[in-house]
């Protein structure tokens, strides 16, 4: 059994919609080698840099996450499936064994923060930096009705003291 640990440039086109790992992004991998019968056991763990978009507030953000692989290189394609990878003389190429482990790691909704308010659905701030008081003075339709009632009414009184001050002139006039 090796045990080895590397340090790689992540390979390029590793993402998903929100989220992905920055090409040539420093990879630290951890491989354990086991001859086994039918080839070589690899079996690793890789610590991986992210980096993508909030899915709430849509800030950048950056991240890591730890991923596990495990894989049997043959030495044979005899031994070996349609499928199943083989060894390539003394070399193993570990890119697609890696690239699936981390697609499938990868959070299909990445927030900055694990409370992460998101975003104002009014104005479109950031609510994590507006802070838990921020809101707007929405009336409801049916209270903003009766606004415009009341102001009818303002209306009407204005239409009376118009009415009663020409009264008053016509009073005097006549
Ligand atoms: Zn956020
Ligand atoms: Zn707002």
């Amino acid at each position: 059994m090796r045990k080895f640990t590397r340090t790689l440039p992540a390979p390029a086109d590793l993402a998903i919609d929100m989220i992905g790992v920055p090409k040539d992004a420093d990879v630290e991998l951890d491989i354990r080698l086991e001859a086994v019968m039918e080839g070589v056991l690899v079996t690793g763990t890789a610590s991986v840099p992210l980096s993508g978009e909030c899915a709430r507030c849509l800030e950048p953000l950056t991240s890591r996450i730890e991923v596990g692989f495990q894989e049997l290189f043959f030495y044979s394609a005899e031994d070996a499936a349609e499928d199943d990878s083989l060894l390539d003389g003394v070399l193993l190429d570990l890119e697609p064994t890696f690239r699936d482990a981390v697609v499938l790691a990868l959070p299909l909704s990445p927030v900055c923060q694990e409370d992460c308010p998101g975003l104002c659905v009014e104005c479109g701030v950031r609510l994590a930096e507006a802070g838990p008081d921020h809101r707007h003075d929405v009336i409801d339709a049916r209270w903003a009705a009766l606004r415009d009632l009341v102001r009818d009414d303002e209306q009407d009184q204005h239409d009376e003291q118009d009415r009663q001050d020409r009264q008053i002139n016509d009073d005097q006039e006549g």
